[in-house]
């Protein structure tokens, strides 16, 4: 059992994303409404904005100063986008240290555990290295984090590759069951499976991903024996997804509707997530201070 903690990084947001500054609120609600629409308890799990804990800041700032500048230009994250960018426009200060600042995140809530998925798993092991870095010179403040894969820790769009707005190959939280049989039916499957008598490896279907997240064990089972041995066709397959995944999908985009009405309601939790992550961001900055012998 651990307190859960899940925030809307919008100073990421800033930092690395090509979104104008205005669209970071927009973003930032539907993030926290998808969030308690999927079941997040607000009652047993702090959910809570970066910028609103300035103590955050604090932390990235102390981080900084202990962290060399070689460490997060070598992170694969860093290269892809700077590999991105145009010509004329080089990496700003703020993406460099976009990982530090998750990072500060991370440590400032003395994190333990964090769910991640196998892309991330470089950001934290980045994040153990500062953490001891730390510790190292001025005294055992952070603890190390651990990365924790769930079952399913990778989840593609429909053509297999990442899912992404802008590659357009996404499944909505806010889609009706119509939208999402249109998405699923078309779907990437394995390219060795051309022909339905051809067996497939359900390890490399994007389907087989979502039914790890939908489809329970038995159901699993049967889509492997079946597509191994080329049984069932990939229709087959993805009818029997979408009987998981519909109505899994509905209560949650009913519940997407209520909260959209109720801005009040997700302001307040929004409100409540970040006195309580301040007073824990708060208190290690403190211990940080006194363990730097910068407390004045
Ligand atoms: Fe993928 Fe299912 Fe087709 Fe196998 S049967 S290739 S798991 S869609």
């Amino acid at each position: 059992h651990h307190d859960a903690y899940f925030l809307v990084a919008d100073w990421n947001a800033l930092a690395v994303s090509g979104h104008a500054p205005h669209e970071i609120e927009q973003y930032s609600w539907a993030m926290v409404i998808d969030c308690l629409a999927c079941g997040v308890n607000p009652k047993v799990a702090t959910l809570f904005i970066q910028s609103w804990v300035p103590e955050l800041t604090d932390v990235h700032m102390i981080l900084a100063s202990v962290t060399p500048k070689a460490w997060l230009e070598r992170l694969p994250s860093y290269r892809e986008m700077v590999a991105g960018l145009g010509e004329q426009q080089g990496a700003s200060l703020a993406m460099l240290g976009a990982p530090l600042m998750q990072a500060a995140d991370i440590l400032a809530l003395r994190g333990q555990v964090v769910p991640a998925g196998p892309e991330q798993r470089a950001h934290i092991e980045f994040t153990r290295e500062v953490a001891r870095r730390f510790n190292h010179l001025y005294g055992n403040v952070f603890p190390e984090p651990q990365a924790h894969l769930t079952r399913a820790p990778r989840l593609p769009g429909t053509d297999g590759r990442k899912m992404s707005k802008s590659y357009r190959n996404e499944i909505r939280l806010s889609d009706d069951p119509e939208r999402i049989k249109k998405k699923i039916m078309p779907m990437v499957t394995d390219p060795a499976r051309a022909r339905r008598n051809d067996p497939g490896n359900p390890e490399v279907c994007p389907v087989f991903d979502l039914h790890k997240v939908f489809t329970g064990e038995k159901g699993r089972e049967w889509v492997v024996e079946g597509c191994t041995t080329a049984g069932i066709g990939c229709a087959d397959c993805k009818n029997h997804l979408l009987e998981r995944m519909l109505p899994r999908m509905e209560p949650v985009s009913a519940r997407r509707r209520e909260f959209q009405q109720d801005p009040g309601r997700v302001k307040m939790v929004l409100q409540e997530g970040s006195t309580q992550a301040r007073s824990i961001a708060r208190q290690t900055m403190d211990e940080v201070r006194q363990a730097m012998k910068i407390k004045y």
